[in-house]
């Protein structure tokens, strides 16, 4: 038997599955008693989030007191670090060539029902100009696997174009990287490159199940793919992304394997992860959901959400245009941080659109906003759209970013970057509505900085920004 070691480098002994097991017979027998879980409550109000077990035990509960509390207690976490700023990001599509079979995607090998596309070099700049001219200011790149379509060294240069292309006030100031398992020099490439957080998903952590749906190509090998983030750490890249498509195994299942990955990046390296990401399984060309019997409903996707912002409190938590705007204004109370907006999941679709015929995207949107859009929607629910990217370029990421996080600096930070970011994003991007109304919440918010010098020096730069200056940050 594999024993559980949450500091070992071996993925069967970080994410064990005796550990996972021994979990849910736990939780079982202590489903039902209301003061355990009221005793894991009081701790969690300390902020120092809480382990695998408590979590579980948590999430069975269905007693609506309790219930009730898991939501008031992550609104307040939630708001205690992150204020009512949500950041803002969109994906980038640079392939979609893939040599994995992965059941789940429309991109797997085997399909051929899909317009396969490689962008080039001057394909990407008029895609960044497109995102550029829509305000984003942060992006995640998205590629299959696929060595001679999309090896290292195309995924370098397309960042490399990216970062360089300035548009009117257009810049893309952080690429975040979702690429596939990669070795250690490949990280430290992709480091050297300026990346912000390396993401990788994880799909799902039940090994049996990993291997079913992953049958071919290198994506198959649970512990390679498992290990990877251990690899993008020894690489240099210390703020890593994970996260579990929901709906692939039993949610129980992934919900204790995703936090008993996040304790072990703690133990292993003192670093969590700088974000989770919490997809659900979505329809997509070749991809039958009644195949996949485990897809969560809406409640169970906000307790989730609840869950993971109590249990770890400094990491962002992201949702995409998978949501829809229902659910997300649902769980943006409760704990999401970071949203992508006016999002094209196909290969070129900032530019191009598309014929239904011709489909290559890897997911349908249900959100189908446009930035801009999104932007008057959250000014409307009172939240700060932030496009603030400040934290890597001054070089706060790791433990330095967590020990500003844990001890609550980090905020002041944040909020004069996220009124900075924004009136960025009015003065150039906005429509007259989303303009006038964030103005009004600009206005507001800075009277609400309580350090008497940042409001000074954020006012001061923000008066600069309507003369034409841009690009400061805290
Ligand atoms: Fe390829 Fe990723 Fe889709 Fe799998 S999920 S088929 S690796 S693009
Ligand atoms: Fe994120 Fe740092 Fe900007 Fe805050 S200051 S929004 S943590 S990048």
């Amino acid at each position: 038997m594999i024993a559980y070691d949450p500091s070992s480098s071996i993925a069967e002994e970080f994410i064990n599955h005796r550990e996972i097991l021994d979990t849910i017979a736990y939780v079982q027998e202590h489903r039902n008693d209301l003061s355990l879980m009221r005793e894991i409550l009081d701790e969690a109000r300390k902020m120092n989030g809480l382990s695998h077990r408590q979590a579980a035990l948590l999430l069975e509960c269905n007693d609506e007191d309790i219930l009730e509390e898991i939501y008031r207690l992550a609104h307040e976490i939630k708001q205690r670090i992150y204020g009512n700023r949500i950041v803002m990001f969109a994906p980038l599509y640079l392939s979609n060539y893939c040599i994995n079979g992965c059941t789940y995607c429309p991109y797997h090998k085997k399909n051929t029902g899909i317009r396969r596309k490689k962008l080039t070099q001057e394909e990407i700049e008029r895609e960044v100009i497109a995102l550029q001219d829509m305000g984003h200011k942060r992006l995640a790149l998205e590629t299959g696997e696929d060595p001679v379509h999309s090896p290292i060294e195309y995924v370098l240069e397309s960042i490399e174009t990216i970062y360089r292309i300035r548009h009117k006030n257009g810049a893309i100031r952080r690429v975040n990287v979702n690429i596939a398992a990669t070795t250690v020099e490949n990280y430290k490439k992709l480091h050297d490159a300026g990346i912000g957080t390396y993401i990788l998903f994880q799909e799902t952590y039940h090994k049996e199940t990993y291997e079913q749906l992953h049958p071919t190509g290198p994506k198959h090998n649970y512990a390679y793919h498992t290990e990877a983030m251990d690899r993008a750490m020894e690489g240099g890249i210390d703020d890593v992304g994970i996260g579990v498509l929901f709906g692939l195994y039993q949610y129980r299942y992934d919900f204790i394997g995703l936090l008993m990955h996040a304790e072990h990046l703690e133990r292993r390296f003192g670093v969590g992860p700088h974000t989770i990401s919490i997809p659900r399984i979505r329809p997509a060309d070749d991809v039958d959901l009644s195949e996949f019997p485990e897809a969560i409903v809406d409640s169970l996707f906000k307790k989730i959400v609840a869950l993971i912002r109590i249990c770890a409190p400094y990491a962002g938590i992201i949702i995409s245009t998978r949501e829809s705007e229902a659910s997300r204004e649902e769980v943006l109370k409760i704990g999401v941080s970071q949203i992508s907006g006016g999002s094209s999941t196909s290969v070129g679709g900032y530019v191009e659109k598309e014929a239904p015929e011709e489909n290559s995207a890897q997911f349908d949107t249900s959100d189908k906003r446009t930035l801009d859009e999104i932007i008057h929607w959250l000014l409307k629910l009172g939240y700060v759209p932030s496009f603030c990217t400040a934290c890597y370029r001054e070089g706060r990421t790791g433990d330095r970013f967590m020990k500003l996080a844990k001890s609550g600096q980090i905020g002041n930070v944040c909020q004069p970057n996220s009124l900075m970011t924004l009136k960025e994003y009015l003065l150039d991007y906005a429509s007259d509505r989303t303009f006038k109304l964030g103005e009004a919440v600009i206005e507001k918010e800075l009277e609400e900085i309580r350090n008497a010098k940042v409001k000074e020096i954020a006012q001061n730069y923000i008066s600069q920004l309507e003369h034409g200056n841009r690009d400061f940050r805290f």
